[in-house]
């Protein structure tokens, strides 16, 4: 018996496709954007991400694709469209900028700055482990992305490798606001349990006086120790395990990896249960670790695949 392939879906994987963008004017005309569809960048739990080019600008972004199929339940879609007023607001060099976002019959395609060096993850996959001089760099970055998000109320709540992306220029672009939350007034607590499970900080899942800004901070901290270290702290045979060891801030440093003792502190003091004596931003920015030594602004691509060559 033939079987008759389904054209569509080999257009959907191979080839590249023209995708229109109507946009309305206050008058009531519309013109039309035009974007080719390139290379998939990744897949992710709801999205395909393409590589996008604007025809007429011949700028090139990371073009998310959400099929409306995936969408059918109010409250996914109502969840997905949070996770863009909160990244649409958002601006500064060290977050994935938001370009545009539109929809057709099928999808709605999210336009974003394009990351050509992948995720830290990938990056950590490769090389193993970091040197200090690089965590220094990449955390002075995402230390002043979350300040910018923190100052506007927006708690990111899934700081971790595969969401800290590396531009052409080699610098770090948190992305990925799935999981973000905006405080409506000082003081409030979040209830919501969620996180990544080797990141998830111990009062989420305690879920007694509920969360806030700190649970970023205890990412970082799990965020440096996989960098320096090449494997997450809590990491277990299962999830199970790996919550009880967050529970109980059940870690070690072993022998055969070579970290400095500030490193060490620093890592000690944010994998901290209690969220109010864990450090602050502002105190990870004093450490003795990121105080040390003058830190480079860049680090090389070379480093993409071997470490650099001044460690
Ligand atoms: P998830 O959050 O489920 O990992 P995403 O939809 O955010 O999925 O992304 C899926 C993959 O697409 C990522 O792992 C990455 O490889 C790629 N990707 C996402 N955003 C970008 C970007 N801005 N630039 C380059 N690649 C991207």
């Amino acid at each position: 018996m033939s079987t008759k392939r389904d054209s569509s879906s080999i257009i959907d994987k191979e080839e590249p496709q023209i995708i229109e963008e109507i946009i309305v004017k206050p008058n009531g005309d519309t013109v039309k954007k035009r974007y080719l569809r390139g290379r998939l960048l990744g897949a992710g739990g709801f999205a395909m991400v393409h590589e996008f080019l604007c025809i007429d600008t011949k700028q090139l972004c990371a073009g998310k694709i959400v099929s409306k199929n995936n969408l059918k339940r109010a409250r996914s879609r109502q969840k997905l469209m949070f996770e863009i007023k909160i990244h649409r607001s958002l601006h500064h060099t060290n977050i994935v900028a938001f370009e545009r976002f539109f929809e057709d019959s099928e999808s709605l395609y999210i336009l974003l700055e394009l990351c050509s060096n992948q995720t830290l993850s990938e990056l950590i996959r490769r090389r193993k482990r970091l040197t200090e001089l690089e965590i220094q760099c990449y955390l002075a970055q995402i230390i002043s992305a979350l300040k910018y998000l923190h100052s506007h109320k927006i708690i990111h709540r899934d700081i971790k490798l595969g969401n800290l992306f590396l531009s052409d220029k080699m610098e770090i672009k948190l992305g990925d606001f799935g999981l973000a939350t905006k405080l409506e007034f000082d003081g409030e607590r979040k209830r919501t349990v969620c996180g990544t499970p080797n990141y998830i900080a111990p009062e989420i899942l305690e879920s007694k006086h509920g969360h806030s800004y700190e649970v970023d901070l205890w990412c970082i901290g799990v965020l440096i120790y996989t960098l320096s270290i090449g494997v997450p702290p809590f990491e277990a045979v299962d999830i199970k395990t790996t919550y009880k060891k967050i529970k109980m801030t059940s870690y070690s440093f072993p022998k055969n990896v070579r970290i400095s003792e500030e490193l060490q502190d620093l890592i000690s003091k944010l994998l901290v249960s209690n969220p109010l004596v864990r450090l602050t931003l502002d105190e990870i920015i004093q450490h003795p670790f990121m105080g040390r030594n003058p830190i480079p602004k860049f680090i090389p691509s070379s480093t993409l695949a071997v470490p650099p060559s001044n460690s």
